[in-house]
């Protein structure tokens, strides 16, 4: 079932990176675990996964030990909801990449940490709030080049680019100007020379087309790779 839905959905990627004349493994794909059990996440892997996303420090402690045997083949976990200061710490003993650094404050206190444990730097991106939602989390369009600067100083952290949460409109077209921002925000910020690499991570199950049309290095996915989810779906949290 999943490597149907999976071939499926490469397709469609596919034909999207080729309608905006980019080569498909430009684009890669993040499958958003968050409230399916570990033996999903153990089916993706079987069938070509290697990425996932888990939105909840608590959920991911009770899931990820668990799989500890595909971490030396390949398994790579990213942190995609908000992380509260308090538990920064045990973020990084689960998580590869924080996926939604999303204040100065946090960005610092995971650099810390990294340097005090004397390991690499923390891999992550920069979450931007574009439209200034109150239930978001998120630095503002306005405050993005200056809180890249700040960040620049801490160096347990390196920032690989952007993320994105945009408004959730029924209409994906009406969600590409918000999509085209953040590659523009993007372009701008590497100039600068503000950040580690040029990822962007946007679009999900029902707008990556266009966001992969709009240039996403990165896709994260759930229902369209996992079908609808066991109930709790709080998209942002603990
Ligand atoms: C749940 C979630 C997704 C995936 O959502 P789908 O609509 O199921 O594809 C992507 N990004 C974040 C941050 C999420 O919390």
């Amino acid at each position: 079932m999943i490597e149907v839905r999976l071939a499926a959905v490469r397709e469609r990627i596919r034909a999207a990176a080729n309608r905006a004349s980019r080569p498909a493994d430009d684009v890669a794909l993040v499958a958003v675990s968050k409230t399916f059990p570990a033996e999903t996440v153990r089916e993706g892997f079987a069938a070509g996964l290697r990425h996932f996303g888990e939105n909840r420090v608590q959920e991911a402690e009770g899931k990820l030990p668990g799989l500890d045997d595909l971490r030396g083949q390949g398994l790579v976990v990213h942190l995609v909801g908000h992380l509260q200061a308090n538990k920064a710490r045990r973020a990084l003993s689960l998580f590869d990449r924080v996926d939604a650094v999303d204040s100065v404050e946090l960005g610092e206190r995971l650099s810390r940490l990294a340097l005090e444990s004397g390991g690499e730097p923390v891999r992550g991106l920069l979450q931007v709030d574009l439209a200034g939602e109150a239930t978001k989390h998120g630095v503002a369009e306005t405050e993005v080049l200056g809180v890249l600067e700040r960040l620049r100083e801490a160096s347990g952290l390196r920032l690989e680019g952007l993320m994105l949460l945009p408004p959730f409109l029924d209409d994906p077209e009406e969600v590409r100007p918000y999509f085209r921002r953040l590659r523009e925000l993007r372009d701008a910020t590497l100039e600068r020379g503000l950040l580690d690499g040029r990822e962007l991570s946007m679009g999900m199950s029902h707008d990556f087309e266009v966001a992969v049309e709009e240039g996403a290095t990165q896709v994260r996915l759930g229902t369209a790779l996992f079908s609808e989810r066991p109930p709790r779906d709080v998209r942002e949290g603990g």
